[in-house]
């Protein structure tokens, strides 16, 4: 049994649509798909949600007005034979919308927005696609059957907007649905993005979190391979707009893939590859678009795959990636290096704020706090709040960006680390900061914003 998640991207219209459902007809075996949203859908959901100003009336006619439009050209140019206002499908969407409908105007009436409706009303985008899909592939001939991730009990820790499955628990209960429909040849078409809390609240993976339950329900039920399917070929080098020689990496381990997605490379969720990597289940990302020229025989490659074990590339270096959403707060004063329990105290102030530490790089003198860039203000605010002993200030700086160097054997690798840093040194970039040793795959420095596109192209220079 195979696992296939479709991305956003790859759900653009009617044509992507019947495309996708050619992929999952030429399968042999049985399979789960997983999809996203629609492409921008989810999009314009978080912009309704996270600007107040437009909660209003007039706003919320326009945003449904939008999303019915796409949703319901889709399906008719899909299946124009089989559409009518009557049909299962179509009945199906008018639902949602009436439900989303009355949540949007709940938010704009009550004022009141918590965690949880945001989560519910995110979650409408994987809501609706399935059905099309579901719809797209009764037409091909092939019986397919929608399922909401939080009704068949894919238990989360609850955590809204950034929750994570409950292995275990939902295991049992996502077989006991999914496993008699597979039984009799039916595709179950599984929303992803989301599950649901112990009380069966709507609970989110965060943005691009559909990845994920892909992951998740190939851990669950204990499928061969996992494969995700994208509107690009996979992992690249570097990033092609910074480095346009860049090219496509057939292999990685999954450290790699999950140092590669954790900083930058927008490839995957930074959680994928955890629920298969205890099963070792293998992953391959491949591009929609290219499908039906692979098939055909006319291209071979175009795939990365992403296996238990990778292997050790001559050079080492598999890729650089990069994350320019980033920001420090430094924490200053002669004793936070040995003071015990500074760092312990920081964190202690920020993580009620709801923000994630992306990294933490100690000194001395100081220690260093990586955030996402909207997150550093307020995080320094409340530890300066804090007025902690030993600390002499408090330090922000915006304008930076991190630099990730993959590969497996890196860190065994004498003389490695003078040669990325050399590369850089000879574009004339100043390395603010360097992490290295954390990980066993990957080494991490911070230039200046300005010298990050440089320090991407030396080193890809170098290695490759
Ligand atoms: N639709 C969600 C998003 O855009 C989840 C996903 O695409 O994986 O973030
Ligand atoms: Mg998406």
């Amino acid at each position: 049994m195979k696992v296939l998640k479709f991305g956003g991207a790859s759900l653009k219209d009617a044509d992507s649509l019947k495309l996708i459902a050619q992929i999952i007809k030429r399968e042999k075996k049985d399979q789960v798909v997983v999809l996203s949203a629609l492409g921008g859908v989810t999009n314009k959901l978080e912009s309704f949600l996270r600007y107040p100003a437009r909660q209003n009336e007039k706003e919320i006619r326009l945003l449904l007005e939008q999303l019915k439009k796409q949703h319901y050209s889709v399906l008719k140019k899909a299946c124009p034979t089989r559409y009518s206002v009557r049909s299962e499908t179509a009945m199906a969407l008018k639902r949602i919308f009436n439900k989303l409908e009355r949540l949007l105007y709940g938010v704009s009436y009550t004022e009141d927005l918590t965690p949880k409706i945001s989560d519910l009303i995110i979650s409408f985008g994987e809501r609706l696609s399935v059905w099309l899909l579901a719809e797209v592939l009764v037409a091909a001939g092939q019986k397919a059957r929608v399922l909401e991730a939080d009704k068949i009990g894919l238990v989360t820790d609850g955590d809204f907007g950034n929750a994570t499955v409950l292995l275990e628990q939902a295991a049992p209960k996502v077989q006991r649905v999914i496993r008699p429909l597979l039984r009799r040849k039916i595709t179950p078409v599984v929303t992803g993005f989301f599950g649901c809390d112990e009380s069966g609240q709507t609970t989110t993976f965060g943005r691009g979190g559909s990845d994920y339950s892909a992951a998740v329900l190939a851990h669950v039920l204990n499928a061969k391979e996992l494969v995700i399917w994208k509107s690009i070929d996979g992992f690249m080098t570097a990033d092609p707009e910074i480095v346009p020689k860049a090219h496509l990496i057939d292999i990685l381990s999954y450290d790699e893939a999950a140092e590669l997605a954790y900083f930058g490379a927008k490839i995957l969720h930074p959680q994928t590859v955890e629920p298969v990597m205890l099963k070792n289940i293998p992953v391959a990302i491949r591009n929609t678009f290219r499908s039906l020229r692979q098939a055909q025989g006319k291209l071979s490659n175009g795939v990365t795959r992403i296996l238990p074990k990778g292997y050790e590339k001559k050079g080492i270096i598999k890729g650089v990636s990069y994350d320019r959403d980033l920001g420090v707060v430094k924490i200053l004063g002669p004793g936070v290096g040995y003071k015990p329990g500074v760092l312990r105290e920081a964190v202690s102030h920020i993580t009620p704020l709801g923000i994630n530490i992306k990294s933490v790089i100690t000194s001395q003198t100081s220690i260093n706090i990586l955030l996402a860039q909207r997150d550093v203000t307020v995080a320094a605010r409340v530890l300066k709040q804090a007025r902690m002993k030993v600390v002499d200030k408090i330090e922000t700086k915006k304008d930076i960006a991190l630099v990730g160097v993959v590969g497996e054997g890196l860190i065994r690798t004498k003389g490695l680390a003078a040669r990325v840093f050399a590369a850089v040194a000879r574009v004339g970039v100043n390395v603010e900061m360097i992490s290295a040793g954390a990980s066993t795959v990957a080494y991490y420095f911070i230039v200046q914003e300005k010298d990050l596109k440089k320090s991407v192209r030396a080193i890809h220079d170098a290695f490759f």
